[in-house]
C-alpha cells in the first residue's frame, strides 16, 4: 500500500508536472515575476469560474480577509461577528485591525455559523459578519444575508476551505460560495482545494467601487505609481504561483469530485455506527470536503488519534482550541463566552485524510482501523 498522507500534494502535482514546468519556465523566460500576464489571466479565469465581476489576487488568505476589512472602512471598535469554531486567521485579522471580534456559535451538524446565535450577537456597533464555509460546507448564506440586510451589515465570506462549492437558494438558483456576500476571501495555501506551490490568496466581489479599493489597498494604497491615496499594504500573488494556479483551476472540479468520492467511501464505511457521526450535508450546500471530519460519540478521541498514528494513519484535530479560548484574546476584555456547541465539538471532532490522490486500498485500511478502535 502507498503511504497514507493527510494531504498528498506531491502526487497531485506529478500528474500535471509537464504543464506546470512549462508554465514556470515561461514566467522565468518573461522575467515578469510580479504582476505578469499569468496573474491577470488567473484573476479573469477565477472570476469566470466563480461567476463574479472582480477577482483581486493577493499574497495569502489571511491578507485577503484583511484587505476586505480595510476596504470596507471598518474602524477600531467596530464589532465583527465570526464563529469561534474556525481557523484563527478569520479572527486574527479582526484583532489586528483593532476591530472587536464577537464570537458566535456554529450548528453542530454543519460546523458553520448558526443564524440564531448571529442574530442574538448583533448590537448597534456591529458592522460586519464573517461566515466561514468550514471544511468545505457552505454556511447558511440565505439566512445570513437576510439578517445582514435587515441590520445593514457587510458580509465577508471566508471561503478559504470551500472554493468551488455551490450554494442553492430556496428559489433553486445557485451561486458559488464566496460570491454571495459583500466580498469573498480565499487562500491558495498548498493544501487548500485549489493550492499553489507556496502562498496565495484572493478577494472577489461584484461591487466595482469596493473592487477598486481592494486593488489599491493590496498595492500600497496607490492607483497611480508613487501616489498613495490611502494606507494599504503589500500583498501580491506572484506570477509563478498564478501560472500554476491557472493550470490547477482547470482541474478544480475534478479535484473536488475526487474529494467527494473519498467522503462517499468513508460515509458508506461508517454508516450505522452509533459512535460516529459522519459529515452532514445541508440541502442548500454542496460539499467540497476540504476536511472529512467526524464527530465521535463516547470515544476516546486522543486514543483513536494515537492508535491511527501507530498504524501509520495520520489524523488531525481541527481545531483543538476555539477562538474564544485563545490566549491571544486575553488582553481584549472580551465577555465571558458560553459557546456550548463549539466546546462540545472541539472535544469530539477528528479529521481523516482526504485528498485527490487516495486509492481504495488506503481508504479501506483507514476505515477498518477507525472501526476496529471504536468497536473494541
Ligand atoms: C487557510 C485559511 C485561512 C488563511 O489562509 P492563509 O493563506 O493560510 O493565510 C483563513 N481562513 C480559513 C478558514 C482557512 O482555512
Amino acid at each position: 500500500m502507498r503511504p497514507i498522507q493527510m494531504v498528498d500534494t506531491k502526487t497531485q502535482d506529478l500528474n500535471i508536472k509537464e504543464e506546470v514546468d512549462a508554465a514556470i519556465q515561461e514566467v522565468l523566460d518573461s522575467a515578469a515575476y510580479i504582476n505578469g500576464k499569468p496573474v491577470q489571466d488567473f484573476a479573469s479565469g477565477l472570476s469566470a469560474y466563480l461567476g463574479i465581476k472582480h477577482t483581486i489576487p493577493c499574497a495569502n488568505g489571511t491578507d485577503a480577509l484583511q484587505i476586505a476589512m480595510m476596504a470596507l472602512g471598518l474602524q477600531p471598535g467596530d464589532e465583527v461577528i465570526t464563529p469561534s469554531f474556525t481557523y484563527i486567521a478569520t479572527t486574527e485579522v479582526v484583532a489586528l485591525l483593532k476591530l472587536k471580534p464577537v464570537f458566535v456559535e456554529v450548528d453542530a451538524r454543519t460546523f458553520c455559523m448558526d443564524p440564531a446565535s448571529l442574530r442574538k450577537a448583533i448590537t448597534p456597533k456591529t458592522r460586519a459578519i464573517v461566515p466561514v464555509h468550514l471544511y468545505g460546507h457552505a454556511a447558511p448564506m440565505e439566512e445570513i444575508m437576510q439578517i445582514a440586510k435587515e441590520f445593514g451589515l457587510y458580509v465577508i465570506e471566508d471561503n478559504a476551505q470551500a472554493i468551488g462549492c455551490d450554494y442553492t437558494f430556496s428559489d433553486g438558483s445557485k451561486k458559488k460560495t464566496g460570491t454571495i456576500g459583500t466580498v469573498g476571501a480565499t487562500s491558495f495555501y498548498p493544501s487548500k482545494n485549489l493550492g499553489a506551490f507556496g502562498d496565495g490568496g484572493a478577494v472577489f466581489t461584484n461591487d466595482d467601487v469596493l473592487a477598486q479599493k481592494m486593488k489599491m489597498i493590496a498595492n500600497h494604497g496607490q492607483q497611480k505609481r508613487y501616489y498613495h491615496e490611502m494606507v494599504g499594504c503589500n500583498s501580491r500573488l506572484d506570477s509563478i504561483q498564478a501560472a500554476i494556479l491557472n493550470i490547477k483551476l482547470q482541474k478544480l472540479d475534478d479535484y473536488n469530485r475526487a474529494r467527494r468520492e473519498v467522503a462517499a467511501y468513508y460515509d458508506e464505511a461508517f454508516v450505522g455506527n452509533a459512535k460516529i457521526t459522519t459529515p452532514f450535508v445541508a440541502g442548500y450546500s454542496d460539499h467540497v470536503y476540504h476536511q472529512y471530519t467526524l464527530v465521535l460519540n463516547d470515544v476516546d478521541r486522543d486514543g483513536l488519534n494515537v492508535f491511527l498514528a501507530e498504524n501509520k494513519i495520520p489524523s488531525m484535530i481541527y481545531y483543538p482550541v476555539p477562538g474564544h479560548r485563545q490566549k491571544m484574546f486575553d488582553s481584549f476584555d472580551l465577555p465571558k463566552y458560553e459557546l456550548a456547541t463549539t466546546d462540545w465539538l472541539t472535544e469530539r471532532v477528528i479529521s481523516l485524510p482526504v485528498h485527490t490522490e487516495m486509492d481504495k486500498e488506503q481508504l479501506a485500511y483507514i476505515a477498518a482501523h477507525v472501526i476496529k478502535f471504536i468497536n473494541q
